[in-house]
């Protein structure tokens, strides 16, 4: 048991206050509208000589149209859902190689500006 639609009076079956039905009617309504016809109600639009362009006769078959587009695009975006959902492959990240010991005593020799073989036999005598 859901709301009741508030254009038909029908079970909507979720929290919407309208029901798909009338979502489809209006929406098409809304995009294609009778020109000087409210899209929601159908009636006559009559702005009380204010300047005014809304195509809804009043503040209420606004709001309505505001709920149908939300739904709307909540549809809209809920197709998109199943790829958005997918989680992104992160890309893993490359455990370093710990440099070798060689490689250590090897950098170490060059900044001390001796060959390696010398400054291993440094190392060994305890010279280093
Ligand atoms: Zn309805
Ligand atoms: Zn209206």
């Amino acid at each position: 048991m859901g709301e009741i639609c508030i254009i038909c009076g029908k079970d909507t079956g979720a929290k919407w206050k309208i029901c798909d039905d009338c979502i489809d009617r209006l929406n098409e309504k809304i995009h294609h509208p009778e020109p000087g016809i409210c899209p929601i109600c159908g009636k006559k639009v009559v702005h009380n000589g204010k300047k005014n362009n809304s195509k809804y006769c009043s503040p209420d078959c606004y709001n309505i149209s505001i709920k149908v587009n939300q739904k709307i695009w909540h549809i809209e975006h809920r197709k998109h859902l199943p790829q958005d959902i997918v989680p992104r492959q992160t890309p893993k990240k490359r455990t370093v190689k710990r440099k070798s010991r060689l490689d250590e005593n090897a950098l170490k020799a060059r900044e001390m500006g001796l060959s390696y073989g010398i400054y291993m036999a440094r190392v060994r005598s305890g010279n280093a």
